[in-house]
């Protein structure tokens, strides 16, 4: 049986595929457990769309939680106002003490209505969330994070946050899934939905924001005369290209294709830096990528102190060797007898 409790649950409002989680609300979990603990409160995971329950059973969880799940044809794609309709009113039946979304397309979109329909506090780009002199505060980036804001939430709860979740931990998980699941069966009519999807095609892994981009291949002046390398080698492996800034200065790429300080900050689970020294302003772009790979034929450079793999030599020779490893290999993958 569903208890309702008042204002007490701290919930995490799911990104994810068919009940796989999208590694953005993995992060999330780890923030709503830490507030927990501080809070003495619950965890509830809110799963809204298609989800497929044996997947949401294997979803490792440390700490006793509820997964609500909404699923519902109605919800199988995205769309912001039948979304907004059941959100706000489980939210208004179960009395949650905080939402947390994460900074992706849904979260951007869905927060800040949520926010504005049923009034409630809301910090965007939240870093932190903690509890200071019986206030919910929270430290907000501002000033593209350049600085720091804490501020805290008036009035009554719900409260809100979209968290930057490349700052968070990734969650370690427990092998006890303790999650307790609970379908909900909110009322929807096919009159609720305003927009129709007709088809969903894959972007251009090569002109995608860069602050989404899962693997990066970068290149700096070390590569610049064959700066087609690294788009090649960034093809291969379906990742996106970006740069330092000499590249954008001699008129290679546009400026939204920049990391670092004055470019983007990004957060890939793969950047391959070639022909990059590391100077302070580019790793200011890269302190959330999970693993760095660095090609240059200096040694010493200073991008080695950071990369999880050094690979000293020629970038315009190493590349293109590593273009056709992985080509040999993909090739044996498809020829092998099943
Ligand atoms: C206020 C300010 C803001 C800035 N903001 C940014 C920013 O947002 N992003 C940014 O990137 N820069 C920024 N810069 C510039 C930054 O300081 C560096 O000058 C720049 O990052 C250096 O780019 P690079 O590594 O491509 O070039 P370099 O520092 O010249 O390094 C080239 C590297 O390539 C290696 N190399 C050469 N040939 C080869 C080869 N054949 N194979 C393999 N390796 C080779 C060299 O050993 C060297 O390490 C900023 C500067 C200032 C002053």
């Amino acid at each position: 049986m569903v208890t309702k409790k008042k204002h007490t649950d701290i919930w995490v409002i799911a990104d994810h595929s068919n009940g796989e989680l999208e590694d953005t609300s993995i992060s999330l979990i780890a923030e709503a457990q830490r507030l927990a603990k501080d809070y003495h409160t619950g965890i509830c995971l809110l799963m809204m769309g298609k989800v497929d329950i044996a997947r949401v059973q294997q979803i490792d969880i440390s700490t006793e939680a509820k997964f609500y799940i909404i699923d519902n044809e109605l919800l199988y794609n995205y769309d912001t106002n039948t979304y907004l309709k059941v959100l706000a009113g489980i939210v208004n039946e179960y009395h949650p003490l905080l939402l947390l979304f994460a900074d992706t397309a849904m979260g951007r979109d869905l927060a800040p209505r949520l926010s504005a329909r049923l009034k409630i506090g809301l910090v965007t780009n939240c870093k932190l969330i903690r509890y200071e002199r019986n206030y919910l505060a929270a430290s907000k980036g501002v000033y593209d994070d350049q600085l720091y804001s804490d501020v805290v939430y008036l009035g009554q709860p719900p409260y809100a946050a979209m968290l930057d979740s490349s700052e968070l931990d990734t969650y370690l998980p427990n092998k006890q899934c303790k999650a307790e699941i609970v379908r909900l069966t909110p009322y929807l009519h096919p009159t609720d939905i305003m927009t129709n999807v007709l088809s969903i095609i894959k972007g251009n892994p090569r002109s995608i924001d860069l602050s989404q981009a899962q693997v990066i291949v970068a290149g700096g002046r070390g590569i610049l005369g064959s700066f087609e390398l690294v788009e090649e080698l960034a093809d291969v492996l379906g990742a996106s290209v970006g740069c330092t800034r000499p590249v954008i200065d001699e008129g290679f790429l546009s400026l939204e294709r920049q990391i670092g300080q004055t470019g983007k900050t990004v957060s890939p689970k793969l950047y391959i830096a070639c022909g990059i020294s590391g100077a302070t302003h580019h790793l200011a772009g890269i302190k959330n990528a999970k693993i760095v790979i660095a090609i240059n034929c200096d040694p010493k450079a200073p991008i080695f102190k950071i990369a999880n793999m050094k690979v000293v030599g020629d970038a315009r020779r190493i590349i293109p060797s590593i273009i056709a490893q992985i080509q040999t290999r993909r090739q044996l993958l498809c020829s092998a007898p099943l």
